[in-house]
């Protein structure tokens, strides 16, 4: 890697990344684990404002692959599950990163993470203050000081491991879920058989999962602690390719319908020596990040892999029992047989990342405005705060009491509207702005007059009057969008 390249991402990545990350902590979005106490490594909180946007962005997954189809159901499984569930997954004997110390700075990594160089060429580092000049045995070298003078790999297990019970042996092992999505083949009859389901359909779930990351990066782009959104779609094994492309384009498109710059994302297809030995395709759905193109998401055809493993180490047929199918046996009509699945596999935490990069926008002063703005130009409909009510002073009982009343309306519809009252208004307008909140409502003297009240977008900052009464209208239809 030239030392150029390596120069200009990080500060690109300072840049904007540390604007961000100032921003969650000043606004309320997201706090670091424990801080008073000096603050828990790679672990996050999500404060009134990360709370709100972390869960409108699951919900609008859950809405558009469980609510808006007839083929996907919910599930919703325990954390902890039994451990013979990852034996059979494979994730207690595999579920490994190759870790590397370098010899020179102590630093321990990824290996499969780390800076590339190509096998004997000469690299340049530094040791102890002088520049010191060694041939690379590796096809990486250290990311914190570039020496090739490394150990050997050692793969270490990512699931974090507890114990249920008053005494620890052997039986009372469980681990922390490293993923959602065994769950949902350990399952997959439970809820098929119970729910009637043909194929194809699938199975989602949402929700915690812990992983021991040997290097957390980039805030909660890889944390310990992270959630997940992820489907199981189980089809005919020879549609299993048809339905990858299909559950690619949904979900790279359910991200641009989400208002995020197109330019900004690409579905990657896996070269065939990258792919999980189980897999038979898999497309990274990535984002360009302020430090590169990295995953977003992964869709991969799993095959039967998973289920076939549950069946063989459970001895329970896992089978799916297909009546208008002809047995090519027998010649019978009837057919038993392991389903394919393709799984689109979100990062939620991660998705908030990248929503929050992708709408930070910063607005130099112009002629009709004195001050720049930043201003965070998130969807509506992720929009932690969709409207926010001010009274223009807060002297006139008169105008305070009328905002009161108008916020309560849009409580009574479900919106979240958000009261304030404090500073003036072109600084309740900038703190609106910081939060992504896409309307304000301002309650003013004309409003006593003709129940009207000004809203003003925030993209914009455009200001026209409308009705008291068509107001939660306007905003919802314009969420709606
Ligand atoms: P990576 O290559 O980034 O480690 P992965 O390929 O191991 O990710 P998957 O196992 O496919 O990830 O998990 C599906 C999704 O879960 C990822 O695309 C990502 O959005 C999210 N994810 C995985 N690990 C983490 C983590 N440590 N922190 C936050 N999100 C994560």
């Amino acid at each position: 890697m030239g030392n150029k390249k390596k120069k200009s991402r990080i500060d690109e990545e300072h840049g904007l990344m540390q604007k961000i990350v100032a921003l969650c902590k000043r606004r309320g979005f997201i706090f670091q684990s424990s801080e008073i106490y000096g603050g828990l490594k790679s672990a996050y909180d999500y404060g009134p404002l990360g709370v709100e946007l972390k869960r409108n962005v699951m919900n609008e997954w859950w809405r558009s692959m469980v609510h808006e189809r007839e083929d996907v159901v919910g599930l919703d499984a325990s954390i902890m599950m039994s451990s013979e569930v990852w034996k059979a997954s494979g994730h207690l004997s595999g579920f490994s990163d190759p870790l590397v110390d370098c010899k020179i700075c102590k630093a321990r990594f990824r290996a499969d993470k780390a800076p590339k160089v190509e096998v004997g060429t000469e690299v340049t580092f530094r040791q102890q203050g002088k520049t010191v000049k060694q041939k690379a045995e590796r096809d990486y070298v250290c990311p914190e000081c570039g020496s090739p003078v490394l150990s050997e790999e050692r793969a270490f297990n990512l699931m974090f491991k507890t114990s249920i019970g008053p005494v620890e042996s052997d039986d009372s092992v469980v681990y922390l879920r490293p993923e959602t999505a065994q769950a949902m083949f350990v399952n997959f009859l439970n809820v098929q058989q119970t729910y009637r389901l043909r194929l194809p359909f699938g199975i989602a779930q949402q929700g915690k999962s812990f992983r021991n990351e040997i290097t957390v990066e980039h805030f909660i782009f890889r944390s310990c602690e992270f959630e997940q959104m992820e489907m199981e779609f189980f089809c005919e094994p020879d549609q299993g390719e048809k339905w990858l492309e299909y559950w690619k384009n949904e979900r790279f498109n359910w991200y641009v319908e989400l208002g995020c710059k197109k330019e900004n994302l690409r579905a990657r297809p896996h070269e065939p020596d990258e792919l999980a030995h189980y897999a038979a395709g898999c497309y990274d759905i990535e984002y360009q990040y302020p430090w590169g193109w990295d995953e977003l998401e992964g869709v991969a055809n799993r095959t039967d892999y998973d289920l076939a493993k549950h069946q063989e180490a459970s001895g329970k047929k896992l089978t799916y029992f297909d009546p208008l199918k002809t047995n090519p046996q027998t010649g019978k009509q009837g057919l038993h047989y392991l389903p394919y699945v393709i799984e689109p596999a979100a990062g939620a935490t991660r998705s908030v990342l990248m929503f929050l990069l992708d709408a930070y926008d910063e607005e130099p002063p112009s002629e009709s405005r004195k001050e720049g703005r930043v201003v965070l130009r998130l969807h509506p409909r992720l929009a932690p705060i969709k409207v926010a009510v001010l009274p223009l002073v807060k002297k006139d009982a008169g105008l305070t009491e009328k905002a009161r009343q108008i916020v309560k309306q849009f409580w009574k519809n479900s919106i979240n509207a958000f009261y304030d009252e404090k500073d003036a208004i072109g600084r309740r307008y900038a703190r609106q702005d910081e939060a992504g909140t896409p309307f304000c409502l301002t309650v003013d003297g004309q409003t006593k007059e003709d129940d009207t009240v000004t809203i003003r977008y925030r993209d914009d900052m455009r200001q026209e009057r409308i009705d008291v009464a068509t107001a939660v209208q306007t905003v919802v239809d314009k969420i709606r969008e």
